[in-house]
């Protein structure tokens, strides 16, 4: 049998060192539970890191779109207006609430949503007799939509935003903090995220009110009374205090994530310079990506991503096609679509290569390597 080196991952957990610290005090104080210290404490270091001013912690990303959308009204008949070139946990929850996601296609220059297709959607399902109830803009692998843009239209149709920061924690846009710029911010913890909670998520607003009934909800819709009273539907949403004790450790060392996951981008980079046909995404100017995922598309090329992913899969190396579109997802297919071929031409032509702020240089370096390898 051939000996395989050891296996590369696309973006494993990688703790900070203080963790535990935080996990035994939880065990400690008994606080073994979905309250306590470290969730007020994790909350709090949140809106410091992000600049939000509230903030509640969640058990995935996924439950905070779903609660923002509660919180905005939507609900069966209504339209939600997302990114098409995202993850599918960006318009489940509209699903959810049995309403209908309308897609997106996204502009080249940061792969997300297109400005000119948006206002295209809302004047069309105006004019066939509905105005979307919420638009869910996400900023892909990191890097910042193009919020001016996209927030002018948002504010002349009068529809609120979610913005799926789920992927982006650390990266800016014109030096604000990505998650500060929708009605309703959502961050994700989730394993493979440039932090980590080992899953857990959060939603973030300006608006006191949002995320305080966000929390109500979260927490299965008591109402005050000394028995249990319910006048609505709660969720079991909230993030339990160990998780967050790991999140507050993670917290710590955001930055220096951030600049980890920026150094692998840089190398990548620069040792693919001579190949052409290897094309790295470029920040525009005021868009600063945390590159929660180094990504490249292939143009001209006669080698396939998949030829790549599967002769790195064989080096033992995890590589992964880039974000299949939504609207060509078989569950979503029959949905609205407004767009060309941005996001299906980056589905076809893109992979995403090993990322994690753990990266050894020898590890990189064996990485590119092997890329090279497919194309002599
Ligand atoms: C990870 C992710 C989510 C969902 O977060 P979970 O914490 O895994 O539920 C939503 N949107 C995007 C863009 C993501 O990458």
């Amino acid at each position: 049998m051939k000996h395989l080196p050891n296996r590369i991952y696309l973006s494993p957990p990688h703790m900070g060192g203080h963790e535990l610290n935080y996990v035994h005090k939880a065990f400690e104080d008994n606080f073994v539970a979905p309250a306590g210290p470290n969730i007020e404490g994790f909350e709090r270091e949140l809106c410091d890191k992000t600049g939000a001013a509230y903030s509640v912690a969640l058990s995935s990303g996924t439950a905070a779109i779903h609660l923002a959308l509660i919180l905005l009204g939507v609900g069966p008949e209504d339209e939600v207006l997302c990114s098409s070139f995202t993850f599918s946990a960006s318009a489940n929850p509209i699903v959810y609430l049995r309403a209908t996601p309308v897609f997106i296609d996204s502009e080249p220059e940061t792969w997300n949503m297109s400005p000119e297709f948006l206002e295209l959607a809302i004047q069309d399902r105006i004019k066939k007799g509905k105005k979307p109830k919420a638009l869910i803009l996400v900023h892909l692998y990191g890097m910042p939509a193009k919020m001016d843009e996209l927030l002018e239209i948002a504010r002349h149709f009068e529809i609120p935003v979610i913005e799926d920061a789920a992927e982006a924690l650390g990266s800016t846009y014109k030096k604000r903090n990505a998650g500060k710029f929708g009605d309703i911010g959502i961050f994700s913890f989730n394993g493979n995220k440039i932090i980590t909670t080992s899953g857990g998520g959060a939603l973030v607003s300006e608006n006191k009110e949002y995320v305080e009934k966000a929390r109500f909800l979260a927490m299965q819709a008591k109402d005050p009374a000394p028995h249990y009273e319910h006048s609505q539907i709660g969720y079991n949403y909230r993030l339990s205090n160990i998780s967050a004790g790991i999140g507050r450790g993670q917290l710590e060392v955001l930055e220096k994530r951030v600049k980890q996951r920026r150094e692998n981008f840089s190398f990548y980079q620069e040792a693919f310079q001579q190949i052409e046909e290897i094309q790295f995404l470029k920040e525009p100017t005021g868009h600063f990506s945390n590159r929660w995922l180094s990504t490249f598309t292939l143009k001209n090329s006669s080698v396939s991503p998949e030829k790549i992913r599967l002769h790195l899969e064989t080096c033992n190396i995890e590589s992964r096609p880039l974000w299949k579109p939504l609207h060509l997802q078989p569950v979503f297919k029959t949905l609205p679509f407004y767009g060309e071929k941005v996001s299906e031409n980056l589905f076809q032509n893109g992979l995403c290569l090993p990322s994690g702020s753990d990266l050894q240089e020898e590890d990189l370096a064996r990485i590119v390597k092997e890329v090279k390898k497919v194309f002599i």
